[in-house]
């Protein structure tokens, strides 16, 4: 479903974060029925004239359920730009309904950035966009709704690495967890001020990784090789190896890495080791997103070296590199 929405609150978090609260009447229609732990929705941002103008969304008529194929229809250089971002926080019950999106403020050496990234570090109160996001009403469940990938089953034991874009989900899925909980999150972002505060009843330790310009995923990379450690067959020489689980791999220059689950097909849970394990029912359970490179190399070190059954983890490749979101 489409929302008409203004932005309400603009707040720095931090030097690359900036918190947006946008409002409007229509968000009381907005959720699903639960947590919305790493829910993602499409925000549509006005595109900029050649002499530096916003120019103005178009009207949608949003109960409309056309409305998508409508707006592909538009000219592309008017009708804004649709980038992917997670609801950190939903307040949609109230008389006021508002959600909060904290947007990365990325810029590249000379100052660009994209379209979504150059819109958020200028917003004001009163600006107007098109969310993209889930009718409560036609959610049932949180698991209903395709845009939560959050299903760790009957994990105990977690893991949640991410960049900074992949922060507000992991702060969010942090604030839902309960204490049995236990693992480990880690976050890495561009320098030590962007470690923001977290709000958590698990025991699940949180590392934040600030890069300091090294880059980008090395040190996330390394925290999770030590937070998920090879079998023990691999670190005995001369130990005889069981086969490794072969995996596709994925090139995140033609095609999105997303991996997750729940979408899985038939042959590929037949390819993991332990087909007849339904997913979710093991007490491991990883969430791994950001840039895509950056996830495949997880992606490969977990599945194919530490051996863990890939029903129990989600790769997602929020981002690529030098490619602008399609
Ligand atoms: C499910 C999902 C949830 C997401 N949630 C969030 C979120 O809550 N907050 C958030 O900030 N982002 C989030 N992202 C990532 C966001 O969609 C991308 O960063 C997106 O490319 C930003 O759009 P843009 O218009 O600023 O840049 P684009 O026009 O898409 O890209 C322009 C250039 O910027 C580069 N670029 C894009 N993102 C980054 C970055 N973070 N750092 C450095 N360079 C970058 C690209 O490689 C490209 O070269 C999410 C993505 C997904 C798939």
């Amino acid at each position: 479903m489409c929302f008409d929405v203004q932005v309400r609150r603009v707040q720095l978090l931090s030097g690359n974060f900036q918190r947006i609260t946008f409002a409007g009447s229509c968000l009381a229609e907005f959720g699903v029925q639960g947590q919305t732990h790493d829910l993602r929705i499409k925000v549509v941002v006005p595109s900029v004239s050649d002499d530096g103008q916003q120019i103005p969304l178009p009207e949608f008529d949003c109960s409309d359920t056309s409305w998508y194929r409508n707006w592909l229809q538009l000219d592309a250089a008017v009708r804004g730009s649709m980038r992917t971002y997670t609801v950190r926080a939903a307040r949609c019950s109230g008389a006021e309904p508002e959600i909060d999106v904290d947007f990365v403020l990325h810029f590249d050496e000379e100052g660009k950035g994209g379209p979504a990234s150059s819109w958020a570090a200028a917003a004001q109160p009163g600006d107007r966009v098109s969310i993209i996001g889930p009718n409560a009403a036609h959610c049932v469940t949180a698991e209903s709704y395709g845009g939560i990938e959050w299903r760790p089953g009957m994990a105990r034991h977690i893991l949640l690495a991410g960049d900074e874009t992949a922060v507000p989900a992991i702060t969010a899925i942090l604030e839902s967890l309960p204490a049995d909980i236990t693992g480990h999150a880690l976050l890495e972002v561009p320098a030590a001020a962007d470690e923001l505060p977290v709000s958590t009843e698990s025991s699940v330790k949180v590392t934040w990784l600030p890069r300091g310009g090294r880059p980008h995923g090395e040190l996330l990379d390394a925290a999770v090789r030590s937070a998920v450690v090879l079998p023990g067959w691999a670190s005995v020489e001369g130990a005889p190896v069981p086969p490794r689980p072969q995996i596709d791999d994925v090139n995140v220059d033609e095609t999105i890495l997303w991996d997750t689950p729940q979408r899985l097909t038939a042959a590929a849970v037949q390819a993991t080791p332990n087909p007849h394990t339904p997913a979710g029912a093991l007490p491991f359970y990883a969430w791994i997103a950001g840039e895509a490179a950056v996830v495949r190399g997880l992606r490969r070190y977990l599945v194919t070296e530490a051996g863990i059954d890939r029903k129990q983890v989600a790769f997602m490749g929020y981002w690529r590199s030098g490619r602008a979101e399609a």
